[in-house]
């Protein structure tokens, strides 16, 4: 088989639908002067996953459900603490696949609902590493999404459609793996209505696309634009069903902890609680115990619709990430950054340490800009980036130790090299 182009084989046609050579980029030969076009290619391939699907032919899907417990086990290895969202995320998702496994064999006496995901916790805390360690898990495809993009019909902005979208580029346009995949929605909480009390017609964009989202996260087929590719003149959308997806939606949900606070403190009065009264200088333990203790009203009074609210029945909080959990995440995890650091240094015939005192001085740098574990990278970047630049030159082999000193700017990377005189 071979690519054609110019001379006398541009005078070579495709052998499937006549298209002339010079018409097309490419023609792929074939024994005895058979040829097909690009586009040709393209036809076949769908015309093979229609059939197989129509054949019902074993699709990429979870044979064997993973136990709840196997999952967190899983999720344990890349994401630090968050006990509470893990075991939650495991069950729905176990009952999840089980139910689309059910409904294969046709076992549907009892119809089992949905289980999508609300996952409720601060900035950087690990709500979509969790969704795409979950993806990771179950082999599925997966696509993270941001529902601020999407408007109402009729307004600028991205349709809700364009999130399966991105689903089936995940899954190079297997229609098949793509029904079985995972979207993770961020920002779900800001296409809330702003407050209760305000009237509805001031902010109606974000209920229609809490009215739009609604359908998809429920199951329909949607009609999907295939942008980008190339226009089919008799099929002008892809048809993506969406029941069988497991959509986990996640958002801050800023100021949701004084509507607990205050249903809380409204069946507390009378008793000396915390809890009750005004909005106090709350740490991040005292937020995330209150956090927990979301229930599905909360979310509503919140701002989003109802109906949106029953379609996600599994609420997770997550917690804020304190000092230690930092520091654990920079260590622990499979993919750790100071893992990763160490295993670069390794390649450079280098050893790189970090003190104890070295790690939780980045760990309380990065707690100070506020976005939870987003920071660490960038700030242990920040630290690093002079001796990357100069390691590759370095006399080997070599150790280098970052202190406290060296992350607090109080001594230059001079001191990491003195540690590589001393050992060399
Ligand atoms: P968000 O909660 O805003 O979705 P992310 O999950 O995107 O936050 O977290 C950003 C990054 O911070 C992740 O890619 C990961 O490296 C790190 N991180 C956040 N939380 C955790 C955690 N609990 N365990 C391990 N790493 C985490």
């Amino acid at each position: 088989m071979a690519k054609q182009s110019g001379g006398k084989k541009s005078r070579a046609i495709c052998s499937f639908c006549g298209r002339a050579g010079s018409q097309t980029d490419t023609l792929i030969e074939g024994p005895e002067n058979v040829y097909i076009c690009p586009e040709c290619v393209e036809l076949c391939h769908n015309i093979i996953k229609q059939n197989r699907r129509q054949a019902g032919t074993p699709r990429t899907s979870i044979e064997e459900t993973p136990k709840p417990r196997e999952i967190k086990e899983y999720l344990d290895q890349y994401v630090i603490g968050q006990e509470n969202a893990k075991k939650y995320l495991s069950v729905a998702v176990h009952n999840h696949y089980k139910r689309l496994l059910h409904s294969d064999i046709g076992d549907s006496d009892v119809e089992i609902d949905k289980s999508n995901v609300m996952l409720i916790g601060p900035t950087g805390c690990g709500k979509t590493l969790l969704a795409r360690t979950l993806a990771a898990k179950l082999d599925v495809p997966f696509a993270i999404c941001d529902a601020t993009t999407v408007t109402e019909a009729g307004y600028v902005g991205e349709d809700v459609e364009n999130f399966l979208l991105r689903l089936l580029q995940a899954a190079d346009y297997d229609i098949e793996a793509a029904q079985r995949g995972i979207v993770y929605i961020d920002e779900i909480d800001k296409i809330g209505k702003t407050s209760q009390n305000v009237s509805i017609t001031r902010d109606v964009s974000g209920e229609g696309v809490q009215q739009a989202l609604l359908k998809m996260l429920e199951g329909t087929t949607a009609n999907i634009p295939p942008q980008g590719g190339r226009k089919h003149p008799e099929q002008s959308y892809i048809q993506l069903d969406t029941s069988e997806i497991l959509f986990i939606c996640g958002g801050t949900f800023v100021g949701l902890e004084n509507i607990i606070k205050k249903r809380l403190g409204r069946k507390m009065i009378g008793f000396d609680s915390e809890l009750s009264g005004q909005a106090t200088e709350a740490d991040n333990t005292d937020l995330s115990r209150l956090l927990e203790q979301v229930i599905p009203e909360d979310v509503i009074e919140f701002g989003m619709i109802p109906e949106m609210v029953g379609r996600l029945p599994v609420i997770a909080s997550l917690a804020a990430l304190d000092e230690d959990a930092l520091v654990d995440i920079m260590t622990k995890p499979k993919n750790a950054l100071v893992r990763q650091y160490k295993r670069f240094f390794e390649m450079e015939e280098a050893e790189l340490e970090f003190t104890d005192e070295g790690l939780l001085a980045l760990a309380t740098k990065a707690l100070k800009r506020d976005t939870g574990a987003r920071a660490l990278r960038s700030i242990t970047e920040e630290i690093m980036v002079d001796l990357m630049y100069y390691l590759p030159e370095e006399t080997k082999p070599a150790k280098y130790t970052i202190t406290k000193d060296i992350v607090e700017g109080k001594a230059n990377l001079m001191a990491a090299k003195q540690a590589r005189k001393e050992s060399a």
